[in-house]
Parts: C-alpha cells; structure tokens; sequence
C-alpha cells in the first residue's frame, strides 16, 4: 500500500484552499489539521501550550513560532496516518521546523500543494462575498450578484457582508500572503515537494487538477 499522503496546503485568501482540502481529507481519509483549530482547542483545554499561547494572545502578540510547532507536532503524533496541514507553516522558520519534526519521525511531508491565484480574483472572490442575513444562500456580487442589490433571491431577506472581508482587509491579508508566501514556495520548490495548482476555475475543475498533480503519490 502507498505511503499515506502528508501534505501541507499554500494558497491565498479566495483560492479555495479550505474547500479542495475537505474533498481531500474525505477522498484520502487524512486528518485535517488547521492551526486555527488546534489553537482554539489547546486554549479551551487548558493544556500548557494553550496557557502559553493564550498569554501572548492576550497581550497582543504573535504567538512564538516555537509554542506553534508544538502544536502542531501534537497534532500531527494524534494523527498516524495521513494529514494535511492548513495555514500552516506560515514562514520559512516555521517550515524548517516542521521539516525536523517530521524527519525525526520518519514521516516526511509527500508533498506541498500551492494553490495560484491572481491577485484581482482572489480580491473579488473574498471582497466580494455576501451571505442573505436570514437564509444563508451566499452571493458575490462580482460573480454570482442577487438580481436586486442587496435582496435575496430566495426569500428577499437582507444580504449582508462579514466585517472582515471588506476589501481593505482583504488586500492586507494578500499583501502578508504575498510577503510570507514567496520564500515558502522557494523552500518547498528547493526540497522537490512543491506542487502548483492553477485556482481559478470552478470547484471540480480544480479538484481535477489537484488530483493530477497528486497522482504519482496516492
Ligand atoms: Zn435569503
């Protein structure tokens, strides 16, 4: 049987990156691993890296590096067969780290799946996001609009868009992408891992490209 698939998802805000890993964790039965999640439930826990992690939280820092690859090298020892990893590493050092973690166990990552996306699409996808207040049908107004500004078409409920995804923070968002990204993308392309995949297309067409681009490994 093949080796099962470790991987590490890069992609910007709007690429889908969330959707595509969800399909791959139902088709290959891996283990998502989302550093939001791992946080959240480190925290509610109470365990010592969560009590670590909530102190710098707190006070308006960044959490270490360190205290973050605990982690998720915890999550990842929870996790025996195969896993992705989502929104993180976010920087290089982070990805040295991982890299030793995993080396040390045996278990290297199969593969870094990159997902590309022009910068003005991934802005209109995000910015562009709208959710009817009281049905929840989601709309874009630069893709998929409502036929009346701001109404549901569904129950003529009010469509509303999320507080973070106005389109200054989105471009924030694209702008830390770009900057932390590019030196990832170097890294991983350096170790042979990295795998790009085009994301501007619909959802099976990009799940069709993941799929070649994974072929030789699952
Ligand atoms: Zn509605």
């Amino acid at each position: 049987m093949a080796d099962p698939l470790r991987l590490v998802l890069l992609g910007p805000p709007g690429a889908g990156k969330g959707t595509q890993a969800r399909r791959l964790v139902e088709r290959f039965g891996l283990d998502p691993i989302s550093t939001g999640d791992i946080f959240r439930r480190n925290i509610q826990e109470g365990t010592d890296l969560g009590r670590m992690a909530k102190s710098f939280i707190d006070a308006g820092e960044l959490v270490p590096d360190e205290v973050t690859v605990g982690m998720v090298v915890e999550a990842v020892d929870a996790a025996p067969g195969g896993f992705i990893l989502d929104g993180f590493p976010r920087n290089v050092p982070q990805a040295e780290a991982l890299e030793r973690e995993l080396a040390a166990r045996g278990r290297p990552l199969s593969a870094a799946l990159a997902f590309l996306l022009d910068e003005e699409v991934a802005m209109k996808r995000v910015a562009g996001r709208r959710t009817c207040q009281r049905c929840q049908t989601p709309y874009n107004v630069f893709f998929d609009p409502p036929r009346v500004e701001g109404v549901c078409d569904r129950c003529g409920g009010p469509i509303v868009q999320r507080t973070d995804e106005g389109e200054e923070t989105v471009r924030r968002r694209l702008e830390v992408y770009r900057e932390s990204t590019a030196p990832l993308l170097k890294f991983y392309s350096d170790q042979g891992l990295l795998r790009e995949v085009d994301a501007d297309g619909t959802e099976d067409e990009v799940a069709g490209r993941v799929a070649a681009a994974l072929a030789d490994l699952g």
